[in-house]
């Protein structure tokens, strides 16, 4: 029972440091965004489920706005190819 609540506190721990990466960090792609992420162009708030559309979303998050079909990552950064 002791190592469980040890597993979980560190598991727990470690949800809290990822959730401290920023966007700007170089590790942000490892980062976890628990806010709301809005379309950088229409302002459009992306839903908490998502499908991922391809595999770096599948990976790493990120949203297509449903409105007018930016890419962004899971901070609501525009992505350009
Ligand atoms: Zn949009």
């Amino acid at each position: 029972m002791k190592v469980f609540l040890v597993s979980l506190g560190l598991l727990l721990l470690l949800l809290f440091l990822f959730s401290l990466i920023g966007k700007n960090s170089k590790y942000s792609d490892f980062g976890i965004n628990f806010k709301r992420v809005f379309c950088p162009k229409c302002n459009t708030k992306q839903p908490i489920v998502r499908k991922p559309a391809n595999q770096r979303q599948a990976l790493f998050g990120g949203y297509t706005c449903k409105k007018c079909d930016t890419e962004m990552d899971k901070f609501g950064t525009e992505i350009k190819e």
